[in-house]
């Protein structure tokens, strides 16, 4: 469709010329509980000012149809001015109304205004979800996060209906079935943080207020909700506990009053992402209220991302990037943020910053060793550049890069500089250059050639001790190796580590040094005793992949479960999975280290991302002739810590999972199928709702559940997440049929939600399948650029990621990724680069199988 990939050059004419004053919209959604009615009314109204009279302009709208344009009085026939993407106009004045009044879709993708229907209950449920443009599938707008302007919203919906969004309602008309919310005037925001919640949601009610240093006293009204169905396991309590928690942390920190009034957290369903910070009007993925036993991990989580979205009240909502290029401006902080506020907050997630070396940082590690990375500040040209780039990079590596930046500046200057920045751009856009003003002024630092070396780059670098010593077993040079593509300024801790009266292994020495150039000499280090484990990056305050002298690799070996400290240990398991992904460590060892000391590992995060790695080192990294047994050995290790662990503890639970992914021979399913029965019982262990689907999994998988089995479990839990297991489940049995079933709801029809695409394919994919889903890689290759042009981005991400032949790690599968690549240079970008990936994990998983064959 032209004009629906909006350029970074076309936002910055429209700029150059335009100043918006207000947007009107009005929405008409009392038709949403109706299956029949595909679309709803949305008039916009928007005031803007022009610079250039006479100039020409666009609105951004995705519409089924269009009814009438009125620029100025002036009524333009939609046939001619709508193109499918854009409503063009012409003849500007210096002073502009503009009425677009249009029908819009009901969205099934979680793209622009979504429709659910509960299968518990029947009821309907509305929300929007925009960036990074997706307010033109809901009203005309200028989709840019630049021209921002005051928001006025009225919405029409079905009278029994509550309807929130980004201001408060000033007032409610019934009028027979329906009732009209009128909507306060916003702040000026950007269009992609506009919002509407609407249906019959449960909603639980709080307060916060604080004392102000003018005197004054700062009211925020606190909401949170969901859907009626899930109200009983809805935590509110706990979850508007940390939201106080965060108010308080972050005016403490920012010194700026909350500028949007009241907030509302709404947990919305078939949500494409984790949560999204419309001011004063935040969803999140309803995922995040749990209906059966999570872990410790699970709610961390959820808090974590509760204050992430909380930070871009300030980095995000009121002071903006001027164009997806520096998405990282908001994005890195908040990631930041949601780590050192869950411990500057004292909430009760003390280890969030080993959850953050260990889990987020892997994200980036991976995400910054494919052929596509790219700098943290990007180069982005058009809005499906944007669409990709809310990735490992923008996130977790900027967030990264930013506790590196702390360390470097110290905190002090940092939030000084937070400060700085709030009060200078409020309700503005910026860019990188703005940030570094700010900072320079408070650290004293020239910060050029640290953000060059941190933002303009790409890539990550490696840091390798390198230990001598003399006769005695004392150091006589401690020297640190840097090998990457850009050598960077690095502030880090060096560990030294040995063992004590118990065994354990303990710090027993800590230096703090930069590290600049290929080699770096510790001088402190020189005459101590050489200790069984030097730990570079101790406390992991910079952004790199830590590697071992072979003494220390030695130590890991025989003893990484017994280091004392959890985030040196964490530290090292991160080291250990980066050695076997880079095809250092045969994945046969890696998996070793985990049978071996998983079931000592006290952090439950920590051992849930062990657990997906193990199974990926076997799916991925292993010989395919060693695949088999170490499927048995992790079935095995699995069974027997699940008998071991603690009644009733999330390391039980963990296992249990572990488990279900695992299980493949006799003993392990007749377990899974007799906890399902009754039959068998793990102290313990409640076989809950969600555990229940993970067994059933695991005997779909292996070709034994029936059904009627499957139908009866549906029928047993008819809910949303009900139906999104059941259908995960018939896609995951091992037939021809079902694969063909799978792959034909997906690719073959636009009928399927988000939340069923997403089932098919993880149904689909099981690893263990691959003699079945090798049919269709030539299938897979031949659909691409198809679904690409005619499915949304959301969806066509989707697919071309899950569908990918991940699991046939072989010579020819590579060279049809290839030969695609090859012939298809035309390509959208950004597809290319989605299969750039999926091939470069290919390349990478054929790398670690000959580590491993060797
Ligand atoms: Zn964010």
């Amino acid at each position: 469709m032209p004009g629906k990939n909006l350029s970074r050059d076309e936002a910055q004419q429209r700029a150059s010329i335009l100043a918006v004053d207000s947007y009107r919209v009005r929405l008409d959604v009392t038709s949403a509980p109706d299956p029949a009615a595909a679309t709803f009314r949305s008039t916009t109204t928007v005031a803007f000012r022009c610079s250039q009279p006479g100039a020409a302009t666009f609105l951004d709208l995705l519409a089924p149809a269009v009814r009438s344009v009125t620029l100025n009085g002036r009524s333009i026939d939609p046939a001619t001015a709508y193109d499918g993407a854009r409503v063009h106009v012409d003849g500007l004045a210096a002073e502009n109304v503009l009425t677009v009044e249009a029908d819009c879709a009901y969205s099934r993708t979680g793209e622009g205004l979504h429709r659910f229907t509960d299968p518990v209950d029947g009821e309907t449920y509305l929300y929007t979800h925009y960036e990074p443009a997706d307010a033109r599938r809901v009203f005309a707008t200028f989709e840019q996060p630049d021209l921002k302007a005051p928001f006025s919203f009225t919405v029409t919906a079905p009278a029994a209906w509550d309807v929130w969004s980004n201001a408060v309602h000033e007032d409610v008309v019934e009028e027979g079935a329906a009732r009209t919310w009128e909507f306060a005037p916003t702040k000026p925001i950007s269009t992609y943080l506009t919002a509407v919640v609407a249906g019959p949601y449960h909603v639980a009610r709080d307060h916060y207020s604080r004392e102000l240093a003018d005197g004054t006293t700062l009211e925020i009204p606190l909401s949170a909700m969901c859907r009626k169905s899930l109200a009983p396991s809805f935590d509110a309590d706990e979850i508007l506990g940390v939201t106080k928690l965060g108010l308080d942390f972050f005016h403490e920190e920012f010194d700026y009053p909350y500028p949007f009034g009241k907030y509302d957290q709404a947990f919305v369903p078939e949500y494409n992402i984790g949560a999204m910070e419309n001011p004063g009007c935040v969803t999140f993925r309803e995922e995040f209220v749990f209906r059966s036993k999570v872990t410790d991990a699970a709610y961390e989580g959820r808090a974590n991302v509760i204050l992430h979205e909380m930070a871009h009240m300030w980095f995000g909502d009121l002071v903006t990037m001027r164009w997806w290029d520096d998405l990282w401006l908001k994005e890195s902080f908040a990631d930041f943020m949601g780590s050192y506020g869950l411990i500057g907050a004292r909430t009760r997630y003390s280890s969030a910053w080993v959850t953050f070396a260990n889990q987020r940082k892997a994200w980036a590690y991976r995400q910054d060793q494919f052929p596509t990375t790219h700098p943290i500040t990007a180069d982005i040209r058009d809005l499906e550049d944007a669409k990709l780039n809310f990735d490992g990079i923008t996130y977790a590596k900027g967030a990264a890069v930013l506790k590196q930046l702390v360390a470097y500046v110290g905190s002090e200057a940092f939030f000084e500089g937070a400060r700085r920045y709030f009060q200078r751009h409020a309700f503005g856009n910026t860019e990188l250059a703005d940030l570094l003003d700010v900072l320079e002024e408070t650290s004293g630092r020239d910060l050029k050639a640290w953000a060059a070396a941190w933002l303009q780059t790409a890539g990550v670098d490696s840091l390798t001790p390198q230990v001598t010593t003399d006769a005695e077993g004392r150091i006589t040079e401690l020297a640190v190796l840097q090998d990457g593509e850009v050598l960077r300024p690095h502030r880090i801790a060096v560990g030294l580590y040995d063992r004590d009266a118990d065994g354990s292994l303990v710090r027993t020495g800590r230096i703090e040094l930069d590290v600049t150039g290929n080699r770096t000499v510790v001088a402190e280090a020189a005459g101590r005793p050489r200790p069984a484990l030097v730990l570079l990056n101790d406390e992991d305050l910079t952004y790199c992949k830590i590697r071992f002298d072979a003494e220390s690799l030695q130590t890991l070996r025989a003893g990484l479960g017994d280091i004392h400290d959890e985030l040196a240990r964490a530290l090292a398991w991160s080291a250990v999975w980066n050695l076997t992904r880079d095809g250092l460590m045969p994945a046969r060892d890696y998996v070793a280290l985990v049978l071996r000391f998983a079931g000592q590992e006290g952090n439950i995060g920590v051992l849930q991302s062990l657990h997906t790695q193990a199974k990926t080192a076997v799916d991925l990294y292993a010989d395919p002739n060693w695949r088999a047994e170490g499927g048995r050995l992790l079935a095995d290790g699995a069974l027997r810590e699940l008998r071991e662990a603690v009644p009733g503890s999330d390391h039980q639970l963990a296992w249990a999972r572990f488990l279900a992914q695992t299980a493949g021979g006799a003993e392990h399913l007749g377990l899974v199928r007799g906890l399902l029965a009754g039959s068998a019982r793990i102290d313990g262990l409640d076989v809950d709702q969600e555990l229940r689907w993970s067994l059933w999994l695991a005997l779909a998988a292996a070709g034994q559940a029936g059904d009627e089995e499957l139908a009866g479990e549906l029928a047993a839990d008819n809910t949303a997440s009900g139906k999104r297991r059941y259908t995960q489940c018939l896609a995951a049995r091992p037939t021809a049929e079902a694969k063909a079933v799978a792959w034909s709801a997906v690719v073959d029809s636009e009928e399927l939600p988000n939340a069923l695409v997403e089932a098919n394919i993880a149904g689909f994919a099981v690893p263990a399948h691959r003699d079945l889903t090798a049919l269709y890689a030539a299938p897979y290759f031949k659909l691409l650029e198809r679904v690409w042009s005619e499915r949304t981005i959301e969806i066509a991400m989707r697919i071309v990621g899950g569908f990918f032949p991940h699991a046939q790690t072989d010579e020819q599968t590579l060279a049809e990724a290839d030969a695609w690549l090859d012939g298809h240079p035309q390509a959208a970008p950004a597809l290319r680069r989605l299969v750039l990936e999926c091939r470069d994990d290919l390349a990478r998983a054929l790398r670690a199988q000959a580590c491993d064959r060797a």
